[in-house]
Parts: structure tokens; sequence; C-alpha cells
């Protein structure tokens, strides 16, 4: 197989390239944009081309390749190769170190030799050749002992150069990132000589409109549908001052559907979308497998519901860090309806805590009847909550209102709460259920049980398996609470799915004197949980202060819950 790559025997590409294919037959070339002539051209099967350095960042030249070489669809990337690269000086016999007046190398090289040059030569004239081993070869050629190359230690011996020092560059893990490519009409490349899982990437260029919020947008495709964002890269668009491209390589190829999904709807808010090409990232000791293509938009349906108890006759537990839903002992959660102040939380959570509290509730993002009423601290509510698990050792739910805030909710929270409200918010659900923590799932007051298992549904098919339900009173005639606890789905849900079922009696009575009578009979029903508001002062409180539970009372249901015994939640009791 015959590889282009840009510089002559002996160079770090060529040694690279060879890393994967150790058999293959080199086409030196002179430039970056030599090297996508020749595979265009045919006059070799792939190309090998340097595009980053651990140290010094991106190779500029080849990216600002790219748009056009790739952009009309002829090539496409195959492979990624990481090579690790030590640089070594020589100069023709009869040098010494002190008698250097001028060095040549690759300007990338110059750069990773940067702080040794400073220090052994600092008054050394650096001149910027083609290429590492093409630098070698013209000091070989001048054989004057002044002058040094800076190249790979393999480049040495061929033309008789002796080495001044070794090790040279200024990290000794230093290595650089090339990429292949081959034309999109050729046959696969040979298989790489390593074996192992493989993993792909993806490359693409990104032009936008100068919009408020654009490139955000376009990084959030990504973002919210679980892809990982591995590297963005901005160059200038020579043609038209101060705007720019964008190089985005995220994880993936671009046939999994999440990534198809997202490079549609990148393509329909950008200017101009390239896709450079899925190609094989390198793991050591990967091996070249294609995954196995699914189409986009739509998700096989199971035979069975994944939510069907059948799929687990026995019941599945839901782990948020030491405590289980679904196991033996029920779940209490407690705390207020929203996080109205730091030293609030801290004291309510401490004391939730003391008295058998298992998990620490709180809302930072409300989502509120009137757009009058306290809508939450956002991200202030969020550190608190967070501050009082570290000081008590309550895991932390709290409830997530949009897609746009599943990240930072998922970042401090231990289990995401999906409110009645946004039951079949489905964009939400698909967020949340890629963030990977476990999900909390109220029931809509108007939705059926079929409804709530079906928004259930949507979580588990996204690939998390970790969903509580939470049955929180449903809408009925009945005006003298708030909505009707309906246990019937507590049971039915039981029978029905094999999620572990927990029970809210604060929302559903909304008066606080139903509250315990309301959860031992939820317990008696078959759930797994409580989970209950409570606040110092009712009276005060920012939100549902008429159905939150004084301390007291909490301590009161605890104890009748654990039965006596202690909760699981406070770790660490002291604040
Ligand atoms: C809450 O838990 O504070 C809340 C708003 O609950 P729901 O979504 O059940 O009304
Ligand atoms: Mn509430």
């Amino acid at each position: 197989m015959r590889i282009a790559i840009q510089g002559t025997h002996g160079s770090f590409s060529e040694a690279a390239a060879r890393r994967r294919w150790p058999e293959l037959v080199t086409l030196p070339c002179r430039e970056a944009k030599d090297v996508v002539a020749a595979v265009r051209d045919g006059r070799a099967e792939a190309g090998c081309l340097p595009i980053e350095n651990s140290l010094i960042g991106s190779v500029t030249t080849t990216y600002d390749l790219l748009e056009e070489a790739f952009g009309d669809g002829t090539l496409r990337l195959t492979h990624e190769i990481l090579y690790p690269v030590h640089h070594t000086l020589m100069a023709p016999p009869g040098a010494t170190l002190g008698g250097i007046k001028r060095v040549l190398s690759h300007p990338v090289a110059l750069g990773q030799c940067r702080l040794w040059l400073e220090k052994h030569l600092p008054d050394v004239e650096l001149v910027s050749a083609w290429d590492t081993a093409g630098s070698a070869e013209i000091v070989a050629q001048e054989g004057n002992t002044a002058i040094a190359a800076i190249a790979a230690r393999h480049a040495a011996e061929p033309h008789g150069l002796r080495l001044l020092a070794e090790r040279i560059e200024d990290d000794p893990t230093n290595q650089t990132r090339f990429l292949t490519f081959t034309r999109s009409d050729a046959p696969a490349l040979p298989p790489a000589a390593t074996q192992g899982a493989s993993r792909h990437k993806t490359s693409v260029i990104v032009l936008i409109d100068h919009k408020p919020g654009m490139l955000a947008l376009t990084l959030q495709a990504f973002g919210v549908r679980g892809v990982n964002l591995m590297a963005l890269q901005s160059r200038p668009e020579r043609s038209a001052p101060w705007t720019y491209r964008f190089y985005v390589d995220v994880d993936g190829s671009a046939s999994d559907p999440r990534l198809a999904e997202a490079l549609e709807e990148v393509e329909a808010l950008a200017a101009r979308v390239v896709v450079l090409g899925s190609y094989e990232a390198w793991v050591e000791g990967s091996r070249l497998s294609a995954p196995p293509p699914t189409p986009a938009h739509h998700t096989r349906k199971p035979d069975i519901p994944l939510v069907d108890r059948r799929r687990q006759p026995e019941g599945s537990r839901v782990e948020v860090r030491h405590l289980a839903f679904g196991g033996e002992r029920p779940v209490l959660i407690a705390g207020p309806c929203s996080v109205e102040s730091e030293t609030m939380v801290l004291e309510t959570a401490a004391e939730i805590a003391r008295v058998g509290g298992d998990m620490l509730r709180g809302g930072a993002y409300k989502p509120r009847t009137s757009p009058y009423d306290f809508q939450g601290l956002g991200v202030k509510g969020l550190r608190y909550l967070a501050d009082a698990r570290e000081r008590t050792g309550l895991p932390v739910v709290t409830e997530v209102l949009s897609w746009e805030e599943v990240a930072v909710v998922a970042h401090f929270a231990d289990m995401l709460q999906i409110g009645a409200r946004n039951m079949q918010n489905f964009t939400l659900l698909r967020a949340a259920a890629r963030s990977g923590k476990p999900v909390l799932l109220k029931r809509g007051a108007g939705a059926t049980i079929e409804e709530w298992l079906m928004a259930a549904e949507y979580i588990l098919a996204e690939g998390n398996p970790n969903v509580v339900l939470c049955e929180r009173g449903i809408r009925t005639f009945e005006r003298a609470t708030r909505h009707t606890l309906d246990l019937n789905a507590v049971v039915m849900v039981g029978e029905r799915t094999h999620l572990p079922v927990i029970v809210d009696p604060s929302h559903a009575a909304g008066v606080r004197s139903l509250v315990v009578p309301l959860s031992m009979g939820s317990l008696a029903a078959g759930a797994c949980g409580l989970i209950v508001e409570v606040h110092p002062d009712p009276d005060k409180a920012m939100s549902d202060g008429a159905q939150s539970l004084d301390l007291a009372m909490f301590a009161g249901l605890a104890a009748k819950v654990h039965g006596g015994a202690p909760g699981r939640g406070g770790a660490r009791l002291a604040v």
C-alpha cells in the first residue's frame, strides 16, 4: 500500500503511518497540499498528515487545507494515529554542542524543543525547514560542523550524522496526532496491524453566520444528545476578515443515531458544514471494525416494553449513591419545596439527617403557575444543595425544568426529578436520560398510568435503566385537597412494571395534616419510598408552605417509617 506523507524518508509522518501499516511504501511529498493532491490523483492510496501536537497544539497548515481538500466530498478521513515524538540534535562528525551556530528543523519540532534550545543553545539561529528528516539531509549535504538538525533519532544514521543530544523535547509525553485519508470511492484500507476494541471519532468543519448564540446552538446540538465534544478549533476565514471556521471533533461515528441527528441539526443551523469523515480513533491495541449503523429518528420497538414487569419479575433496584430504591428498606426523601437560602437548606438538611431522613430534596428551578412567583435560586440553589450533601451525607434529588439545564443540574445532583408538569416533555426526558443520572419521574396530574409508563419507557429506551416512578396525586373533581392520591396506581404500576415506585403525599394532599397518614397508607400499598416537603417554618415558606411538615412532624414521620431505626442518609450528620 502506498501512503503519501509530508517529508522524506525518516520523517515522523512516515514512522507514524508505519505504526499502523508496517508494510507500507511511502510517497514523500514536499508540502501538505502535495500529499492531498497525490491522493486525489490516485498516485497514493492514502495520505497521512500531522494535525495536532500535544505540546504546541494544532498544525495549522493541515487545518487550513481541510476545507478545500475535503469540501467536495472526494476525500474522507480513515484513521487517527498517535505517535510519541522524541527529538534528537544531530550534526556532521566532529561537531560539538558548543560549536553549533545554526539549527534546522520543521517549525513544529523547533517549537517542541524551545526550552531545551533556550537553555543549551541560547544564541543559535533557528531555521525552518520543510520537515525534520529533510533538515537532516540538508545538514549532511552542507557538511558544516556549525550546523545541526533536529529530527527523529533514526534519521541520523542514513545521512552519516552524529547525535549531539537526545530527547530534547520539552516534555517526555510529547506526541503528535496524525490523520490518514483516502478517496471516498476507494476500497477500505487493509486492516491495521493492531488488535482490540475500536472507537470512532468524527471531524466536521462548521461555518456559522454572525448571529447571537449561533456557535453555542451548534455545539449544543452535540451536547444535548450526549455526544462528547473532543476538540474545537477556530481558524480565520481568509476571504472574510474576522470571520472563522470551526473544526469540531466528536466522539462516535456519523452512523450512530445520536450523532447523525446532531449533524442534521448542525447542518440546518450553520451556513456550511463539511463532514471530513468518521474514522477509527487511536486506541493502543485497536482494530478496524465499523459500528452497526442504526436508523436515525427512530428506535426499534422491543417485543416487550422495557418497563414491563415480565422483563424483571423480581423488580429492579435503582441505586443513588449508597441508597437503593426497590430494596427491603423504604427510602425517605425530605426537604423544602424550594431552596430558599443557604442557611435554610443547610439547617433543614442537618435536621433531616439527624432524625433519620435518607435523602434531601429541594427545588432550585421551580415550575410555578404564575410567572410572578418565586422561580428558584437556579445554580446558586444547586450549590447550596451540594454543600448540604457535603455536610450531611444525604444524596440530593432536585427538579430539572428544561433540557437546557440538564447538564448543570446533573453536575450537582445525584438524581434528577422530572416534575408532574413535564412528565410528557419528551425532549427533557431524553436529555435527562442521556445525563446518565438516575431519574425520579413524577406522574402528571392528568396522566393515565399508560402515559406515565410510556414516559418512563422514553428514559429506558435512551439507555438509562435507573428510573424511579413517583405518584404525586392526580386532578379529580375534589377541591378540598390539592390533588387526589391515587393509591390504585401505586399497586397497579407495581404489577405492570419492574420499576420502583415512591409516593409524594405532600403534593397529593396539599394539606400538612394528611401527609403522615397518607405516607403510611402508601407504604402499606407497596410504595418503596416517600418524598415529603419539610420546612423549618412552614408558614413563611416561599412555596407550598401549607403542605410542608415542620421539623417535629417530620421527626415523627421518620420514626414511623424507619420504626425508630436511624436513616441511611446521614453518613456525616454534624453541621
Ligand atoms: C415539587 O416537587 O416541588 C413539585 C413541583 O412537584 P410536582 O411536579 O409533583 O408538582
Ligand atoms: Mn412543592
